[in-house]
């Protein structure tokens, strides 16, 4: 029994005033929700002014401040500086849009905040769920392992070193690669992300031990080029193991021959890695389903769900074929972490033995609730409506003199430049740098920009559930409008 005098002297981060916080709650909901709904009202992106910046470089606070004014000051210094991802004309790299509940699950996510690296608890389960989710959406391997992770850098990285310890044929956990006598050698096309190229060097591989091999008139892995090199390394004495196939290049959305690059993994016995950031998603959409041929067949797959399923980040996704190839990659349980038998130490499956994080976050309830929202049939409808956007927006350029395409839309995907009457080609780049940047400060939309060939290329990528056709006939209208402001100043 406590003294009936008994003061509580211990803080908590709990508020004082839960009413005040509540009220606050609502505020943020009905605000956000105006944000969402009204978003194609207002200015896709705008330059942060100075006195934003400024505050935001405002010292380590010492004192406490109230929610209601931390809140205003969200308002005015960060929501009106938007990525501009939400908005229906962002078309930058590939970028997905978020949803709505996708927002409240991160609440809810947040507010039960479990620790997802195992346990015996629901979150678990429903993470399981997903992972079986993805499994069948995708058609591959019922017995497979998965585990979400970041994105696809995270991804492709637990895919590859999956790819590593199995294929090094002796204990690379314990030996490392100093016990390696021969060389590692890893394959993908010049136009894979450069997220393999990243993996490769913290396998420990180095840079050099990835052979980029070059593509066809389709942007798709040579695959003749990719037999000469394997033979060429193995008559070197290297020791190659791992293809990584693109399911949807970054640059183009271009899809190697899948089935090619298996047949010749199976025949050499090399890793299959494929990845599908977000031409995975491909697989959704019936009438694109063929293009992921082949990747099934894959040792391991890549994938976001942050890009092409449109959840709010961040969400990605690895699968490996082989649950226990997996397991091994990765466990390794100190006697702190013992999974138990029975109470909250329990749980079959502990993701922290299928991936470098130890504490993990709740993203698996935006993807369970986000798909059972739509149902995963309504996903396959919105991919396929941003392929049929990005064809329509192919079209729109070709049938315009000033405007010039420099890729194949194989995908979402459309790379073009404007070409002004008589402007020479060595300006080209240049003038189309600056338009893309006015394209932008106008407000107007949000592509990206590669370069193909050498040319400098405004890419337009569409992994956004709110575009609508009118927003690919005004951005194509204005940016010739911006295009002859531009060269008039040329002349
Ligand atoms: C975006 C992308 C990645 C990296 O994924 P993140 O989610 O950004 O980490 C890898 N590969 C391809 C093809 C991509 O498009």
């Amino acid at each position: 029994m406590l003294p009936h005098d008994f003061v509580n002297t211990e803080e908590t981060l709990d508020p004082q005033d839960w009413e005040a916080m509540r009220t606050l709650g609502h505020r943020m909901l009905d605000d956000m929700l105006d944000l969402l709904q009204t978003v194609r009202d207002r200015p896709i992106w705008q330059p942060l002014p100075d006195d934003v910046k400024a505050r935001l470089h405002a010292p380590l606070p010492h004192k406490p401040q109230s929610p209601e004014s931390i809140y205003e000051d969200f308002v005015r210094d960060v929501a009106q500086y938007p990525m501009g991802n939400i908005h229906p004309r962002f078309w930058g790299w590939v970028i997905g849009t978020g949803t709505p509940l996708g927002v409240l699950a991160e609440m809810l996510a947040a507010t039960i905040n479990p620790n997802m690296g195992g346990g015996e608890h629901a979150a678990v389960y429903v993470e399981n769920q997903v992972i079986e989710w993805c499994k069948a959406m995708l058609d591959y391997a019922p017995d497979a392992s998965g585990l979400l992770v970041s994105g696809g850098s995270m991804a492709n990285l637990v895919g590859l070193t999956v790819a590593r310890n199995v294929k090094a044929g002796y204990d690379i956990r314990a030996e490392g690669l100093q016990a390696n006598e021969r060389r590692f050698t890893v394959y993908t096309s010049e136009e894979a992300h450069s997220s393999i190229q990243r993996a490769v060097e913290m396998l420990g591989l180095g840079a050099n031990a990835l052979r980029k091999i070059p593509v066809n008139a389709n942007l798709q892995i040579d695959i003749g080029a990719l037999e000469a090199a394997l033979a060429e390394d193995k008559a070197a004495g290297m020791q190659p193991i791992c293809i990584v196939g693109n399911a949807g290049t970054v640059n183009t959305g271009a899809f190697d021959d899948l089935n090619a690059l298996a047949d010749i993994c199976e025949r050499e016995d090399i890793w299959f890695h494929a990845d599908g950031a977000f031409g995975a998603m491909a697989a959704l959409a019936p009438a694109l389903r063929h293009l992921t041929a082949g990747m099934t067949r894959a040792d391991s797959i890549a994938f976001d769900m942050h890009k092409w399923m449109y959840m709010p980040y961040e969400i990605g996704c690895t699968l490996v074929r082989n649950r226990k190839q997996h397991y091994d990659a990765f466990t390794l349980t100190p006697d702190y972490l013992a999974h138990g038998t029975r109470g909250a130490a329990a749980g079959d499956i502990w993701f922290s033995d299928y991936g470098i994080q130890l504490s993990r976050g709740f993203r698996a309830l935006k993807a369970w609730m986000s798909i059972k929202e739509h149902g995963i049939d309504k996903y396959g409808r919105l991919i396929q409506q941003n392929v049929e956007q990005a064809r329509y927006l192919a079209a729109l350029v070709d049938a315009e003199p000033e405007l010039e395409r420099l890729a194949p839309v194989s995908l979402n995907i459309v790379c073009f430049r404007v070409r002004p009457p008589g402007m020479p080609d060595d300006s080209l780049n240049a003038f189309n740098e600056e338009l893309l940047i006015r394209i932008h400060e106008a407000g107007l939309a949000v592509p990206s920009y590669t370069r193909l060939d050498g040319a400098y290329a405004i890419r337009v990528c569409i992994t956004n559930h709110r575009s609508r056709r009118e927003d690919f006939d005004l951005f194509v209208s204005e940016t010739l409008r911006l295009g002859h402001e531009l060269a008039a100043e040329y002349r």
